[in-house]
């Protein structure tokens, strides 16, 4: 019988990436009691699921975000709400999870422990269960400590559908939150900007949330959250798919004074800014307020707010800075803000 591993100075070794007897230890000794449920634990090849009749939503995301831990979440709870929220704004309900990790050798057991505890807690919060997984192990120096790659299923409900091709001119746009505290958050904790302890990242799951507006009995066109890229990419990506314009005025937009000071440090608009539990929603007009409502009464809306309007003209999203000035805000060229989620 060998030595149970060392979850408190041990670290991940290439053999533990291998298949063989020191894989099976890392998932029986840390990756089981954090993740287990009756389907993985039988460790076959794969999942064997039931599902119900009708459409399936399959998302996936993989999480290369630096740092691993940071203020409001880890790589752990934002790998599940990402492809959880993926699978939300599509109209689903997320029912299962995979997840693939790319770990360096030499990565300290206990933070991989502390990363699949996460996991398995944002999973049990968003009523998903982990049911496939996979792990390798690379050499020091050909990885930068973790990597994981999540997989979420679920079922769109039989009345749901949503379709960017059906936003007219007139629709409203919507927000359930302040904007960009993810990106900000992350970015002061690289760039050691010293505003550590106001900035705390947003990532949250947002199914209940979107489940809630689908049963409001508003009309509802469009969801999307926006995380790489921000509020700025989500509205130009829709303005692209329904070919109009995207009007949205500066003042309806909640972005969090120490959100601001570092899009000022780093001369970028906060609407370029990752979030990680906001949903942006195009919805008719005339259903906009019951939305609205809807949002505001689920904690992850509460700062809900129509924050513009679909117009004819140009697929461009366009600021109202409320002076009676506009301007045309594209796409997000290059790299600037690398590794973000
Ligand atoms: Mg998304």
């Amino acid at each position: 019988m060998s030595r149970r591993l060392d979850l408190v100075n041990g670290v991940v070794e290439l053999a533990h990436g291998s298949g063989g007897r020191a894989s099976s230890q890392l998932t029986r000794e840390l990756f089981q009691p954090c993740l287990g449920n009756p389907e993985i634990d039988k460790s076959d090849d794969g999942a064997v699921l039931s599902v119900e009749a009708g459409r399936m939503v399959v998302a996936t995301d993989s999480h290369v975000i630096s740092p691993l831990f940071f203020p409001g979440g880890d790589i752990g709870s934002l790998a599940v709400h990402g492809s959880v929220n993926d699978v939300a704004v599509m109209g689903a309900r997320p029912k299962h999870l995979t997840a693939g990790f790319i770990i360096e050798e030499g990565f300290a057991l206990r933070d991989l422990k502390r990363i699949a505890e996460s996991m398995g807690e944002a999973a049990r919060g968003c009523g998903v269960d982990v049911v496939a997984a996979d792990t390798k192990v690379v050499k020091r120096g050909e990885a930068d400590g973790i990597y994981i790659t999540t997989t979420c299923i679920g079922m769109v409900p039989e009345d749901v559908h949503l379709d960017a091709v059906n936003i007219k001119a007139g629709d409203k746009i919507l927000i359930s939150g302040s904007i960009g505290d993810h990106g900000a958050a992350i970015m002061a904790c690289r760039e050691e900007l010293g505003l550590s302890g106001e900035l705390v990242s947003d990532s949250a799951p947002l199914h209940e949330l979107t489940q809630a507006l689908l049963e409001s009995g508003a009309t509802v066109h469009f969801m999307r959250d926006p995380t790489r890229g921000g509020v700025a990419t989500v509205l130009n990506e829709v303005a692209a798919m329904c070919g109009l314009g995207m009007e949205i005025r500066e003042q309806a937009l909640s972005v969090k004074e120490p959100v601001r000071a570092v899009s000022e440090l780093l001369g970028l608009e906060p609407l370029y800014f990752a979030c990680e539990g906001r949903v942006v929603v195009v919805c008719t007009a005339d259903g906009a307020e019951k939305a609205l409502a809807a949002m505001q009464s689920h904690p992850a809306g509460k700062d809900a707010a129509i924050i513009g309007e679909v117009a004819d003209g140009l697929p461009h999203l366009v600021v109202n800075n409320g002076w009676g000035g506009k301007r045309i805000v594209n796409m997000l060229t290059g790299d600037q803000l690398p590794r973000i989620c």
